[in-house]
């Protein structure tokens, strides 16, 4: 396999714009895909601030700044990633949409290069699937935001080889991380556990144990989260965990998993948390 030097990302929005942050801020030059112009524009903007965020607190020096930005070069055209040693894919979450494009990844990049998914719950062997390099596939799940959260859930589906595993592990430590190994499972185990936790979060609050101000000091004060649960809902998105819940509902077919009849209400009505100014808090 060739030295890494180049790396793909595909999907310029939160977690893509997140990624390219870490891999430039590590000396890699990054190749950030997406389907418009105003995405990579919003997704460089939003590199310029949180590189400028780490200068203020002294994490990486200002001078910095401008020599990760131009690591970065942004790019609409799939068939630029052909000079990439290595591709992260975190396009919107959608199987129809991930599918086709590890599907155009495999045509594309020379056959030796591993093609990984920062998916939070779409099966890595399925994506696998999709490609003639089903032992090059593996999931690295970063957390959100990328820059900040030092886990990467290093995710191996069924047919990924040792290599690929130490590959990415090795890759996860060069960006100062620390990788998690889990194999493949709806939710691997970050959202396996969180979720269900949430869901119950929620329930006691539909049922008038407690309010959700409650529940939350509950899990700050007395197991030291440090935020509880239902703020955690509102900063991840109360739309993004009912998906995460049906999936887990769906893979495992166990009820427990059932996403709470409240939380659907509020997605319903478009409380979506923080991104919508209401959740179970208003912002
Ligand atoms: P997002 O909506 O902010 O960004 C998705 C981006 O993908 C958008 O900019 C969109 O234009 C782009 N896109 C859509 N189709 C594309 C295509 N064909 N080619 C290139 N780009 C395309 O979503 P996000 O929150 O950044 O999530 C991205 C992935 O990361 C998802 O798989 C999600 O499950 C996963 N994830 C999200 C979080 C989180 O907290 N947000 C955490 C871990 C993992």
């Amino acid at each position: 396999m060739a030295a890494m030097e180049t790396i793909g990302v595909v999907g310029a929005g939160t977690m893509g714009s997140g990624i390219a942050h870490v891999f430039a801020r590590s000396g890699f030059r990054v190749l950030l895909c997406d389907v418009e112009q105003r995405f990579l524009d919003r997704a460089l903007a939003s590199i310029r601030t949180n590189l400028g965020r780490e200068a203020a607190k002294g994490k990486i020096g200002t001078g910095e700044i401008e020599t990760a930005l131009a690591r970065i070069e942004p790019i609409l055209e799939r068939e630029a990633l052909a000079s990439a040693q290595f591709v992260v894919e975190a396009a919107s979450e959608r199987l129809d949409l991930k599918s086709e494009i590890f599907q155009s990844l495999d045509r594309i990049l020379p056959a030796d290069v591993i093609l990984a998914t920062n998916t939070s719950s779409i099966s890595i062997t399925k994506l696998a699937a999709q490609t003639k390099r089903p032992a090059l596939v593996i999931g690295m799940h970063f957390f959100n935001p990328v820059p900040v959260m030092a886990l990467v859930e290093v995710v191996r589906g069924m047919a990924t080889s040792d290599e690929t595993f130490a590959t990415v592990r090795d890759l996860a430590v060069r960006l100062g991380k620390t990788p998690v190994e889990v194999n493949d499972a709806p939710g691997f185990v970050s959202n396996r556990v969180l979720m269900p936790l949430i869901n119950e979060a929620a329930f006691a609050v539909m049922e008038g144990v407690a309010t959700a101000e409650a529940v939350d000091q509950v899990f700050k004060l007395g197991m030291n989260h440090p935020m509880g649960p239902l703020t955690l809902a509102d900063f991840i998105g109360l739309d993004v965990c009912v998906d995460i819940l049906r999936v887990l509902h769906d893979g495992y077919g166990d009820p427990k998993y059932r996403p709470c009849p409240l939380l659907v209400r509020m997605v319903d009505a478009g409380w979506l948390g923080r991104k919508s100014g209401r959740g179970f808090y208003t912002y």
